[in-house]
């Protein structure tokens, strides 16, 4: 797997405001996350608002106390993502 990739997996911005992007070391994360409200599992984008880097998570556990979007919230909210061209990282 990519190092990049494997650095930007162990980002968790929802836990910890304070982190940094591996691929600039700039403290600007952002990320969108949606999920099954049932089953606290989705998937995630995550991204830096400065260097435009960022991965998709396909799959993951929402950890608990991190607030996220249902799919239905999501569908009919459809501009809660980035509102450029992120340059996502391949695993
Ligand atoms: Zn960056």
């Amino acid at each position: 797997m990519n190092e990049l990739f494997k650095s930007w997996l162990k980002v968790q911005p929802w836990s910890n405001s304070e982190c940094e992007c591996p691929s600039c070391l700039s403290k600007k994360i952002e990320y969108y996350l949606v999920g099954d409200k049932n089953t606290n599992v989705g998937w995630c984008l995550m991204w830096c608002s400065s260097c435009k880097d960022g991965i998709h998570i396909s799959r993951m556990k929402i950890p608990k106390g991190v607030d996220y979007e249902s799919f239905e919230e999501s569908v009919s909210n459809n501009n809660s993502g980035p509102q450029y061209q992120i340059n996502l990282v391949q695993p």
